[in-house]
């Protein structure tokens, strides 16, 4: 049995849902759960359906999560866009009475019973995208609206290497069948207050290069305060950076107060980066990535590492 039929097949047999993604929400976790939901109420508006995990301000545009509860265990559980447990946010799969994983990380683990695992796809909205047009789920506007902005924002408005044929088909699709106004879309994404683009000013002055084109910054407590700011920011805003000649790779160290360790964002053009952040305790993808660091020696150590990466790359593409 395929991938499609076997995850729709356990969707239709189970009453209660309950999905969850990984910490740190970003529109594709965000748009790839709630938009599954969407999608499984359109279909089966009896089902229980719950998207759990500690909700973001930024991004609640993309609809409203669920609280917790131990009654959720005997549900089905399924995971997107979380390559390993200790980033699921808010749910043990090994809990539940069975576990679904839908994700497009490089391997890590199996956590859950059944796992479609696409490395190549943009975006795990993109895979439940594809989910509901190769099954009965039923597409209408708003889970489409839920799933293009997830496709979106992990491809960066389809500039990086992950959007393929596939993933502009998709895209046709959710447009032609739902008639999507992807401009209004663009505008919950996209709309910032001033104070941000003044602080993506601060970081675009204060940017550090090394010899090898990696190009980083450390932000601090006091500049957060000082740009009213939280720590989250930096990070959603790496994609910002995307075309500095002098920056192959490029990162943000951002202190966080609560967790007293820096958050820390990798991206790159060339150099494939997600070994050095997994050396760090992080992950992620080949050219976007991230970890936690704990201190100034470790951040040292990091570019360190990323700079050899670069030299290496620039070496052997020149
Ligand atoms: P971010 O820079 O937070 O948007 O993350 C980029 C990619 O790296 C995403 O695919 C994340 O899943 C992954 N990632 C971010 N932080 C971590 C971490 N602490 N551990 C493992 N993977 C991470």
């Amino acid at each position: 049995m395929n991938k499609y039929k076997q995850i729709y097949k356990e969707i239709k047999k189970a009453n209660k849902i309950i999905i969850a993604r990984h910490v740190g929400p970003d529109p594709d976790a965000l748009g790839s759960s709630l938009g599954l939901k969407e999608l499984i109420l359109n279909t089966f508006p009896r089902k229980e359906v719950y998207v759990v995990g500690n909700p973001t301000n930024k991004f609640k545009f993309l609809g409203i999560l669920d609280k917790f509860s131990p009654e959720m265990y005997d549900g089905l559980l399924i995971v997107t866009d979380t390559p390993d447990l200790k980033r699921i946010d808010g749910a043990v799969p090994s809990r539940f009475k069975r576990s679904i994983k839908i994700d497009h990380h490089p391997f890590i683990e199996k956590t859950c019973d059944i796992e479609w695992i696409d490395d190549t796809a943009s975006s795990a909205s993109q895979m439940v995208a594809e989910l509901a047009l190769n099954t009965k789920l039923v597409l209408n506007e708003k889970a489409a609206k839920k799933l293009y902005a997830g496709i979106v924002a992990d491809t960066n408005r389809f500039m990086f290497r992950y959007s393929s044929p596939k993933t502009f088909e998709i895209v046709g699709e959710l447009i032609r069948q739902t008639g999507l106004d992807i401009t209004e879309i663009y505008d919950d994404l996209y709309m910032r207050p001033y104070k941000e683009i003044k602080f993506q000013g601060y970081l675009s002055q204060h940017l550090i290069f090394t010899d090898n084109k990696v190009a980083y910054i450390v932000i601090d407590d006091k500049v957060l305060n000082e740009y009213e700011v939280d720590a989250a920011t930096p990070g959603n805003m790496i994609n910002n950076f995307n075309y500095i000649d002098e920056a192959l790779i490029w990162v943000t160290f951002t202190y966080d107060k609560d967790l007293k360790s820096y958050r820390t964002s990798i991206r790159s053009r060339g150099p494939i980066i997600n070994e050095v952040a997994s050396h760090f305790g992080g992950g992620g993808h080949i050219y976007a990535s991230g970890a936690r660091v704990k201190s100034t020696d470790e951040i040292e150590a990091l570019i360190k590492e990323l700079d050899e990466v670069s030299r290496r790359y620039i070496k052997e593409t020149n």
